[in-house]
C-alpha cells in the first residue's frame, strides 16, 4: 500500500497529513506554527513532514501554499506571507530530501480542486471556486481539468480588473475584485464613509472588521447594509465575467466573508442577473457554499498528489 503526504502551509500554520489510498481521513496529522516572518521556515516544514513520515511506502507529496508560485517547477515566486521564500524551489527541495515526487500549487487552486474531488463540487466538470476573506482567491475546473495555465498562474480570480480607477488592491494594483469585495476592502469602505460624515453605529469602533459590519447590518445599520450591497454589486460583475469565460455548472464560495450569507448574496445575485451576458448561463447553475472548511487546502494538496502520481 502506498501512502500520500499532503502539506498545507500558510502564514500562521504548517499542516501535514498522511493518507491511505482512497481515504480522506488522515492516518497521521501534524500542525505546527510556521513563524513565517522568522528564518528557518523550510527547516520547520521538513521537520513537520519528518514527524509524520510513515514506515510504509510514500507515493508522492502534495503541497498547497500561498502564491504567486510556479506549479510547473514547484517554485514559490514571492509570497508576502513568507518573506524568506523568494524564487524558492520548495518542491524540488522536498523531492530531493524525501526521495518522492512533490507537487505544488497555490492554496486557492487547491481548495477548488478539493471541493471538486471531495466537497461541494463532486460530480461537476466545470466549476468556479472563489474564497473571499482577507484576500480573494480562485480555482477553476474546466471540463474535468484543473486550470493551471502556461505559467501556472491561471485562475487568479481575485485580481480581475473591475475598475482600473478603483481602490488599491492588496497586490498593489488598482480596482481588482479583491479591492472591492474582500473583508478588509469592505471595512475600508465603511471607514471612508464614516470619515466623510456618514452616520453609523460603527463610528465609535477604532477598527472595523467585516464580521462587525455584518452584525451592524443585521441590527439595521444603513451604512453596514450598503457596504455589503456595494460588495455584492461588484461581486456580481466579477462573477458575470467568470461565467462568460468559464461557463461553470457550479459556483462555490469559501472564506469567512462568504459566511455573512444573504447580506452579501442577495445583492450579489441581483447584480449577477443584471450583468450576465446571457441568462442561459444561469440555467441550472448551482451557487453554493464550500463544504470542506479549513481542510480544503490540505485535501487539495492530497488530490493534486494523487492526480499527478496516478
Ligand atoms: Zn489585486
Amino acid at each position: 500500500m502506498s501512502l500520500t503526504v499532503a502539506v498545507d502551509i500558510g502564514g500562521t500554520h504548517i499542516r501535514v497529513a498522511v493518507y491511505e489510498p482512497d481515504s480522506i481521513t488522515p492516518v497521521a496529522h501534524e500542525r505546527t506554527r510556521s513563524l513565517a516572518t522568522q528564518p528557518g521556515v523550510y527547516d520547520r516544514l521538513e521537520q513537520a513532514i519528518e514527524s509524520v513520515w510513515p514506515q510504509e511506502q510514500v507515493k508522492a507529496i502534495g503541497m498547497a501554499s500561498p502564491g504567486p508560485l510556479d506549479p510547473h517547477t514547484g517554485t514559490i515566486l514571492a509570497t508576502p506571507n513568507i518573506p524568506e521564500w523568494k524564487n524558492f524551489p520548495v518542491a524540488p527541495k522536498l523531492t530531493q530530501h524525501f526521495g518522492v515526487p512533490t507537487y505544488l500549487d497555490n492554496d486557492a487552486n487547491m481548495a477548488g480542486l478539493a471541493e471538486w474531488q471531495y466537497g461541494a463540487g463532486q460530480g461537476h466538470q466545470n466549476l468556479v471556486y472563489l474564497t473571499i476573506s482577507t484576500g480573494i482567491g480562485g480555482g477553476v475546473i474546466s471540463h474535468g481539468c484543473l486550470l493551471q495555465g502556461f505559467h501556472g498562474m491561471g485562475a487568479e480570480l481575485g485580481h480581475m480588473i473591475i475598475d482600473p480607477a478603483g481602490p488599491l488592491c492588496g497586490c498593489g494594483k488598482h480596482g481588482h475584485v479583491e479591492s472591492f469585495c474582500s473583508g478588509p476592502s469592505i471595512a475600508r469602505y465603511v471607514v471612508e464613509q464614516i470619515r466623510s460624515g456618514q452616520s453609523s453605529t460603527l463610528a465609535t469602533q477604532p477598527n472595523v472588521s467585516a464580521a462587525q459590519i455584518a452584525d451592524a447590518a443585521r441590527a439595521g445599520d444603513a451604512l453596514a447594509i450598503s457596504a455589503f450591497e456595494r460588495a455584492g454589486h461588484y461581486l456580481g460583475i466579477a462573477v458575470a465575467n467568470y461565467l462568460a469565460i468559464f461557463d461553470p455548472s457550479i459556483l462555490i464560495f469559501g472564506g469567512g466573508v462568504s459566511q455573512v450569507g444573504e447580506l452579501l448574496f442577495k445583492p450579489f445575485e441581483e447584480s449577477l442577473r443584471k450583468h450576465t451576458f446571457h441568462p442561459h448561463y444561469l440555467d441550472n447553475l448551482v451557487i453554493t457554499k464550500a463544504a470542506l472548511g479549513d481542510d480544503a487546502g490540505l485535501l487539495g494538496a492530497l488530490a493534486l498528489a494523487r492526480m499527478k502520481s496516478a
